[in-house]
């Protein structure tokens, strides 16, 4: 399934973050803010069950949830995705992935797995991940790390990113049909480098100034 946000302050918060004026601070920001409205809406699955809570008055009935969070962020342009999240589900875990895209055969190449080297705690073992990678361009990065989660048996799956390209939504829907896509933009192409058009460039660049 994929959402791609139709909602007013995420249009006007991609259009502020797509803009070659905006400087890395500004820029971080935005990341955060789009991963923070994103984010409310792919969680909207999670389970919960019943807890109840005292109040100054009487007992009312509440939830808790039901399952661990796994985040599982794209080093490292998918780093300015997790604060917000950690906002949203404090008690998330966060399983680091790098990846990064050959310049040549824009292959993903993986340099470091904390999911391969790590075990979720013992006895508590049911959890939602979900998948933070701001730029689906042509699919490659978030394919490799749905493979390396499902290698290892871990699942449901959710994957939140700023903008895509139809190119990256064709092939992640392809390869792993079951995985959602909640995204604030679906731009109009890939280039021939492999650059979302018309995207904000490189991410990963301009969140960290590099
Ligand atoms: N990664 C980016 O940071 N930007 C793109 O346009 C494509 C991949």
């Amino acid at each position: 399934m994929l959402y791609a946000s139709e909602h007013p302050l995420v249009h006007l918060k991609v259009t502020e973050l797509r803009d070659v004026q905006t400087r890395p601070p500004r820029f971080r920001e935005l990341v955060r803010e789009l991963s923070l409205l994103l984010g409310y809406e792919a969680l909207r699955g999670l389970p919960l069950v019943p807890r109840s809570v005292r109040t100054p008055l009487t007992v009312a009935p509440g939830y808790e949830l039901h399952v661990t969070v796994g985040l599982v962020p794209i080093l490292r342009a998918g780093l300015g995705m997790v604060d917000a999240f950690l906002t949203l589900v404090p008690k998330a875990e966060v399983w680091h992935l790098g990846l990064y895209r050959d310049e040549e055969t824009l292959r993903p190449v993986e340099y470091y797995n904390r999911l391969s080297t790590g075990q979720p705690p013992s006895g508590d073992e049911v959890h939602s991940w979900v998948l933070l990678d701001p730029m689906l361009a042509t699919g490659g990065s978030a394919i490799a790390a749905i493979d390396v989660l499902r290698r290892t048996g871990r699942r449901p799956l959710t994957y939140v990113g700023l903008i895509a390209a139809p190119e990256g939504v064709r092939a992640l829907e392809g390869a792993h049909p079951d995985v959602d896509i909640y995204v604030g933009a679906v731009d109009s192409h890939l280039n021939e480098h492999g650059y979302i058009v018309p995207g904000l460039g490189d991410a990963g660049d301009r969140q960290f100034s590099t």
